[in-house]
């Protein structure tokens, strides 16, 4: 217990010294119990700072990079948030704690299921789960507030800037599969009646995610 209670205040720590500072989010990274996400072979794990693999070939991503995307999404209580790749659910339950309502789209039903019912067993009952190509976003309950792409795309989908509400912001790594990627920020504009919104673009830090795959995944 006592350990427990040392890795976890060494987690909060560990973000602080990289420069998280959003009290909301780190209060989220605190409140998440990270164990309930990992598999039993991690479990040793949990709070350290790094990625993890999870089922289907896919990895639970590093705390650190949890906190930064977060953070940079500047999420307001009342945001309904769309986010593409669930995986463990992690990075889902931690938006759960900020915005009002989030959407997640997995392309492996395993994943998805398993996530499903670890954010229920939390009672995080804002959060739903959806199994389908996230490339193609949710476009049933466009536009969202706030977009987080949680597996790096070769390029910016335009799908999923479209689901962008005005004065909406959108994270999401970029780049080739074995390449350098950076986390990408886009602010959708407010604009003027009749004219096409404009995209802010701003280049973050450099990162490693698993790609963003089209389709949704066949087996598992
Ligand atoms: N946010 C996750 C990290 C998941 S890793 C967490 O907190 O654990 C990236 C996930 O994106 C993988 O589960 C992968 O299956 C999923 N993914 C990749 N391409 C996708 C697509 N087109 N639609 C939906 N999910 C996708």
């Amino acid at each position: 217990m006592r350990e427990d209670a040392d890795q976890r205040m060494q987690f909060l720590l560990t973000l602080r010294r990289r420069g998280i500072s959003d009290k909301a989010v780190l209060r989220a990274m605190d409140e998440v119990p990270r164990e309930r996400f990992v598999e039993g072979d991690y479990l040793h794990a949990a709070y350290a700072d790094h990625a993890l693999p999870i089922c289907c070939g896919q990895t639970i991503s590093q705390p650190y990079v949890v906190a930064y995307m977060t953070e940079q999404l500047e999420i307001a209580a009342h945001h309904r948030v769309l986010e593409i790749g669930t995986g463990s659910g992690y990075q889902a339950a931690i938006l759960s704690r900020l915005a009002r309502e989030v959407v997640s789209v997995e392309r492996y039903r395993t994943l998805a299921e398993t996530a499903r019912s670890r954010l229920a067993a939390l009672g995080y009952n804002n959060v739903e789960v959806v199994v389908g190509d996230g490339m193609a976003g949710a476009p049933q309950r466009a536009p969202y507030d706030r977009i987080i792409v949680t597996a790096a795309a070769a390029t910016i989908p335009q799908t999923l800037t479209d689901q962008l509400a005005e004065g909406g912001i959108m994270v999401i790594p970029v780049g080739p599969q074995e390449g350098p990627q950076h986390i990408i920020k886009l602010k959708k504009l407010q604009t003027a009646p009749g004219r096409e919104p404009e995209l802010v673009r701003e280049d973050l830090i450099a990162v490693r995610f698993v790609p963003l795959l089209p389709g949704q995944a066949e087996q598992l």
